[in-house]
């Protein structure tokens, strides 16, 4: 029986952290791991800079609040849930994503979460544990589950590759260049097609 793990951002809601940049106006938020290789010393600046604006856990989620999905990805998503179990693997964190999960009509979600202070600021953050997606899929086999793993980034590639099938939906040209074994696809259409294979 197949399991599907699907990355969240770029799959079924736009980029967060782009999102909250845009929206609050502090452009050093743009700054992604394509800017910044090493993802503690990103995040240690992305905590920082809230910290100097005094942005709280509850003012990003407010901003996250008013993100949507991508479009048709709540009606795609919650008739995919009808035909097979659904898991969103997610380097995000739980308390991120909680204003777009209630969007998505709130499937399992598996990420990290944040550590905030008595006013409310995000101090630290805690990884679920090494390559989480890879593990989610390990997980999963050792359950006895084949899995479908799909992501469009860099982040998602150890986790298809661990999976029975990977699939890259709606990768920049560079994963695509890099990761040639797994198909692309580039919308929910041909994406029901694909999955289809595995119900
Ligand atoms: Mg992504």
């Amino acid at each position: 029986m197949y399991i599907l793990c699907s990355d969240l951002e770029g799959v079924w809601v736009p980029e967060v952290w782009i999102n909250v940049a845009k929206k609050t106006g502090i452009e050093e938020l743009k700054l992604t791991t394509r800017d910044i290789q090493d993802y503690n010393v990103l995040m240690k600046r992305r905590l920082r800079i809230l910290e100097e604006h005094k942005l709280t856990l509850k003012d990003i989620q407010d901003v996250i609040a008013t993100i949507e999905p991508m479009e048709g990805a709540f009606e795609f998503l919650t008739w995919l849930r009808t035909k097979m179990q659904v898991i969103i693997v997610s380097d995000t964190f739980r308390e991120f994503a909680d204003p777009l999960m209630a969007q998505l009509g709130r499937p399992t979600l598996l990420c990290h979460h944040l550590t905030t202070d008595e006013r409310g600021m995000i101090v630290d953050y805690n990884l679920r544990q090494p390559d989480p997606k890879r593990k989610v899929v390990e997980a999963l086999h050792s359950l006895e589950y084949q899995v479908v793993a799909m992501g469009d980034s860099y982040n998602d590639t150890s986790m298809l590759m661990a999976a029975d099938q990977g699939i890259l939906y709606r990768p920049p040209q560079n994963v695509i260049d890099e990761f040639p074994q797994f198909p692309v696809i580039t919308n929910y259409e041909d994406l029901r097609k694909k999955l289809e294979n595995y119900f």
